[in-house]
């Protein structure tokens, strides 16, 4: 069973993250756990501050290294996986290498996923040398804190797990795998101010459906995203 274990100063966030669709059935039926540990509980002081000023000066507050290394020790102890191999911990931060599906993937064969939320200006360097085994970017643009981009980890490697998206047949044609995107799909009505559904689709005719499928996969991937066409499978 796969555990997540969050690392914020924001643990109310996440309350409802389990509650919903595909994820809900995820955790109902027993296909993980999630944990969410509240930085403030691992401080040494009684303000419970978790952040100070930068050294050599500059705006705003960088989170102390301190607090995030005594959390992720005592996750580590409690969780006790066997091995380095199945347990990662991730610091989220603009300056990480990019998410993907195939991370996704990967992450989601693990035993244990620790994920340290950021907040304020920034992280002391030292998580990341001492704490973090990666750092991990959802995509080149600034949020104010670590704790969406969780969700969007947790949302994605979830749905990976085997048993959570109904048929597997579903995953498997979706965008990314394979590196192409994903055709693209209608239900009824068969028209609808007008715009019909293509006469294949409705044809009844398997070979050619999936040769339009196909056709149509390929087309999208090399109009919208060339970079990923040039690695299609
Ligand atoms: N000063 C930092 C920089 O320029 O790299 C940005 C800090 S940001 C305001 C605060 C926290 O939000 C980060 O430590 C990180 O945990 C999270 N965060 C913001 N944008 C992110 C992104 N694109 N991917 C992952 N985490 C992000």
């Amino acid at each position: 069973m796969l555990t997540i274990d969050i690392i914020t100063i924001f643990p109310k966030i996440f309350e409802n993250v389990v509650e919903f669709g595909v994820i809900k059935e995820a955790f109902n039926n027993n296909l993980c756990r999630l944990n969410i540990y509240n930085l403030r509980d691992f401080t040494l002081d009684k303000h419970k501050k978790v952040d100070d000023r930068p050294y050599g000066g500059g705006p705003g507050m960088i989170m102390n290294v301190q607090p995030i290394y005594d959390a992720a020790t005592f996750i580590k102890s409690k969780n006790r996986v066997a091995g380095k191999e199945g347990q990662k911990v991730l610091l989220l931060s603009p300056k990480g290498g990019r998410l993907t599906q195939a991370k996704l993937r990967y992450l989601s064969g693990l035993k244990n996923i620790i994920i340290i939320c950021g907040r304020y200006e920034g992280i002391d360097e030292r998580v990341t040398e001492l704490v973090a085994d990666e750092e991990l970017s959802i995509g080149d643009y600034v949020l104010t804190g670590g704790e969406i981009p969780a969700m969007v980890v947790i949302d994605g490697v979830l749905r990976l797990l085997p048993g959570v998206v109904g048929k597997s047949e579903s995953l498997e044609c979706e965008s990314f795998e394979n590196n192409l995107l994903d055709h693209p799909q209608y239900t009824r009505p068969p028209i609808f101010k007008g715009l019909k559904v293509p006469d294949v689709l409705l044809s009844g005719n398997h070979v050619n459906i999936e040769k339009w499928r196909k056709k149509k996969s390929l087309d999208l991937t090399k109009e919208k995203k060339p970079d990923l066409f040039d690695k299609k499978i």
